[in-house]
Formats: C-alpha cells, sequence, structure tokens
C-alpha cells in the first residue's frame, strides 16, 4: 500500500495551502494553516515554472495518498483516454475506492479509509475488496461488512460527518453503511485545488 511518510501539515505550509490532508482535523481550528489561529499562511516561494509544474504533480499526489509510480500509470492511462487527459486524472483519482470510502464519510481521513479497506472491512457488489486503488465504476455498489468490526466506527463517522455534504455522483443510504455510484464526477465535483494543466506540461516535456 502506498504510504506517504513526511509530515502531512509540512506539505501544506510548503505549499502555502491547505490540502486536507488529515481529513477532519483540517476543518477544525487545529490546523496550522487555518486563519482563526490567526497565523499568516506561508506563502509559497516565487518558483520557475517547472518548480510551479511540479508542486501541483505533487499536491495531488500527497492528496489521494499515491506514489510517482501509480502516478504516472493513472497519467498515462488518463492520456490514452477520451476526453479532457487532465480532468480523465482527476476523475481516476476521485473514484479510488478509499477516497469514495471518505467522500461518503465512512472513514475521517483517506487515510483511515485506506486501513479500513486493506484490513477487508470494504464491500463493492457483495464482494470484498482490498485494493484502495480499486477504481469504482458506474453503478457499483459499496457497503460495509455486515459482521464487520469497522461497522461501528464508519456510524459514527458518518454521524460525526452529516455536515460534509456526500457528493451528487454516489447515492449514500441515509441509514445504512450502503451507497452506489450513479455516475462519474464532474470537474467541478472534484475539490482539490490543482491546476492540472500544470502537471499535464510536467508530464508533456
Ligand atoms: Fe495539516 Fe490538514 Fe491543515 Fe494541511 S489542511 S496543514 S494537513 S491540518
Amino acid at each position: 500500500m502506498a504510504k506517504i511518510t513526511k509530515p502531512l501539515c509540512r506539505i501544506c505550509r510548503r505549499n502555502g495551502e491547505k490540502l486536507y490532508l488529515k481529513g477532519r482535523r483540517c476543518e477544525s481550528d487545529k490546523c496550522p494553516l487555518d486563519p482563526r489561529r490567526q497565523r499568516k499562511a506561508l506563502v509559497a516561494a516565487k518558483t520557475s515554472e517547472y518548480g510551479m509544474q511540479l508542486r501541483e504533480k505533487n499536491k495531488v499526489k500527497v492528496y489521494y495518498g499515491v506514489l510517482e509510480k501509480q502516478f504516472r500509470r493513472y497519467f498515462s492511462i488518463a492520456k490514452k483516454a477520451k476526453g479532457v487527459t487532465g480532468e480523465v486524472l482527476l476523475r481516476l483519482l476521485e473514484c479510488r475506492l478509499d477516497n469514495v470510502v471518505y467522500r461518503l464519510n465512512w472513514a475521517f481521513s483517506r487515510r483511515m479509509a485506506r486501513q479500513a479497506i486493506t484490513h477487508g472491512h470494504i464491500y463493492v457488489n457483495g464482494k470484498r475488496v482490498n485494493r484502495p486503488s480499486y477504481q469504482v465504476k458506474i453503478g457499483d455498489e459499496i457497503s460495509v461488512g455486515e459482521n464487520s468490526k469497522y461497522m461501528e466506527i464508519a456510524k459514527q463517522t458518518k454521524e460525526m460527518g452529516r455536515a460534509l455534504p456526500v457528493p451528487l455522483w454516489l447515492e449514500s443510504s441515509e441509514i445504512e453503511l450502503k451507497a452506489k455510484v450513479v455516475r462519474y464526477p464532474t470537474r467541478d465535483e472534484i475539490s482539490i485545488p490543482v491546476d492540472e494543466h500544470l502537471i499535464i506540461n510536467f508530464y508533456s516535456k
């Protein structure tokens, strides 16, 4: 499983913006970049065009928790696919199972979602899936295993995350821990603050 070992808040500080790498904690005033703490966010130093492209690429990698090799693979799939490469790339990342579990509010962060998946608590179409990178497709039904120890934790995180809306491309049951992919996300629904064109330019050299 891909694992980012650098301190996550330091990555945000270096980028000079909130990247929401720690899930719910990032929404609270515990975030060092939160304006409520009245700390000035470090403005990213002026960098070269290459530096900006590199930074945007690294930002997306840490946001979704993927390593370079995996990220390159997503890029080469996106390049061959129909549509705008940058948008397809973000859609592929957004449709990773770990991201979906997080977006459904069944985990506080993508990291926690990844752990729930690798420990075998998440099912897709009734079958256990233990690969966080699994790509969900339209019509896929996602659920937490009925007898899983994770059920109670997911219920609590869902309850606590009621204020965070589940994106419209996912249809989530109000009561049960079940959801369905009704369509793919549009670019507007992918909330990462990134300029994907810079990533395309980075890999097009
Ligand atoms: Fe840390 Fe999250 Fe704030 Fe980034 S957004 S600095 S990861 S708490």
